[in-house]
């Protein structure tokens, strides 16, 4: 009979990896509370949206989620709809005012107080609002302790915020001055997902460079990846992302150095003309980010390394455009993510007067994606007959027959066999390089499928 009161809760995710870590940090919360996960939103009791506004599409998918949402309501007036992440950070009451369905709006920041949150909603029946951005330092220290879902990996947050004020970027106006995680909180949660047989983390923070030289943490972040590095279990370590301008050639020298750090680096470079990263306020230029590049590659010949690239940024003239035409030719990346800029509230970009026209930022986007396929299906060549070590997450998207894993240098493999649990590490031989994938076959030392 218990059975028929036991609720359930659907998440939907927007945004980034921080997102997604959030996401599953809400959800250990509501399962500590009696709720049980929903395969389909029609079936929640609760359902939470954790967003994201770093670019005008995604917070138009918010919108459009929520507008999906509203009809569940109109069926079960009893179903809560919560909004989270930088959408609500930035909006506030204003989602009230805006959705008359909407419950509650919980700031970046203030996870831990969903509890509360909830329990005032039954108690009163009141929307709630909570916003605050400053005053909690570490939410995580307040979130119920991870017990991972999958075998394979995982991510966790080393910091939060971002000082840097890119002038077209609303992270430091949603997430928060930046702050770094006590080391100790984050050792001890790596520890326990190796006790869960996790074999792969992620470190995450929006500049993970300069870990340790803002309020919070103690040590540096090469000293944070030595001490990952002697944790034992974990076998593969990965984080995202670096800043160019703080990333140090220690760093770069320890790619060389520790055994489980992954030989994969996420640098974005945006622009490559000195003009335009100027405007941006990246705090590099092109030559030093090429340097950077260089060292990397000394360090470790085989580093794979991928970007953000952004086009159409107020002021862009053909010849900056040019200037990053070069630049994507000049370093040969494994990969990037592109985008047209787009006005942020908030950001200084959003009052430069030069605005670049919607058709000539689809141009130079659809240029670069061009230029970019041919790069990385020459890159994904270069792995044609090697043996790469491949930690398997799963089935294969495209046949249900194949597995699917990811080398040490973040490229996607499909090959046959069944794998379970995921989480396997297995020795391939390359077989094949695709646009976006390789295809590989199981070499007679590695693990046997089940
Ligand atoms: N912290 C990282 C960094 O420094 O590059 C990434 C932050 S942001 C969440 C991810 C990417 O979104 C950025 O690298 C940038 O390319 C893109 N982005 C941010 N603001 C944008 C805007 N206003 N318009 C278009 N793209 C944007
Ligand atoms: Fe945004 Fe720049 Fe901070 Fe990255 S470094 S989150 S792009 S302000």
């Amino acid at each position: 009979m218990a059975i028929m009161n036991i609720k359930k809760f659907f998440i939907q995710t927007f945004g980034c990896q921080m997102n997604v870590y959030d996401s599953e940090r809400v959800g250990y919360l509501l399962e500590g509370e009696g709720y049980e996960r929903a395969e389909a939103p029609e079936e929640a009791d609760l359902i939470f949206l954790n967003t994201c506004s770093v670019r005008e599409k995604p917070a138009q998918k918010v919108y459009s989620a929520l507008g999906r949402f509203q009809g569940l309501k109109e069926r079960n007036p009893r179903l809560l709809i919560g909004v989270g992440g930088c959408v609500a950070q930035q909006e506030g009451e204003g989602l009230l005012e805006r959705f008359s369905y909407v419950d509650f709006v919980l700031g970046t920041k203030e996870l831990p107080r969903l509890k509360g949150i909830l329990k005032d909603l039954e108690g009163s029946g009141k929307r709630q609002t909570a916003i605050g951005l400053e005053g909690r330092v570490d939410p995580y220290a307040l979130l119920p302790s991870y017990s991972p879902r999958s075998k394979a990996c995982s991510f966790v947050s080393i910091m939060q915020g971002c000082d840097n004020y890119c002038t077209y970027c609303v992270v430091p106006f949603v997430r928060g001055r930046e702050v770094s995680r006590p080391s100790r909180d984050i050792l001890e949660e790596i520890r326990s997902l190796a006790s869960c047989g996790v074999k792969e983390v992620t470190l995450l923070g929006q500049n993970v460079n300069s870990y340790g030289q803002k309020p919070g943490g103690e040590i540096g972040f090469v000293q944070l990846l030595e001490a990952v590095e002697a944790i034992s279990g974990i076998e593969r370590i990965r984080f995202t992302t670096s800043h160019p301008k703080d990333l140090s050639g220690d760093l770069a020298g320890a790619f060389g150095r520790l055994s489980r750090l992954c030989e994969h680096i996420h640098l974005p470079l945006q622009s490559g003309s000195d003009r335009i990263l100027r405007r941006m306020n990246r705090g590099y230029t092109r030559e030093e980010y090429w340097e950077k590049v260089q060292a990397l590659r000394r360090n470790c010949p085989d580093i794979s390394i991928t970007a953000d690239l952004m086009v159409g940024f107020p002021g862009e003239a053909e010849e900056d455009f040019a200037a990053t035409v070069k630049m994507i030719e000049r370093v040969q990346f494994d990969e990037f993510f592109s985008f047209k800029y787009s006005d942020r509230p908030q950001t200084r970009a959003r009052l430069f007067a030069d605005k670049v026209s919607e058709d000539v930022s689809q141009r130079r986007l659809e240029e670069i994606q061009t230029l970019q396929k041919k790069i990385t299906r020459q890159r994904n060549k270069r792995w044609e007959g090697r043996e790469v070590e491949v930690l398997v997450e799963g089935r294969s998207k495209t046949n249900a027959e194949e597995s699917a894993g990811r080398t040490r240098t973040r490229h996607l493999v499909n090959f046959s066999g069944k794998y379970d649990p995921d989480g396997a590490l297995v020795k391939l031989k390359i077989t094949k390089a695709l646009a976006h994938s390789l295809i590989g076959e199981a070499l007679p030392r590695g693990e046997t499928p089940s």
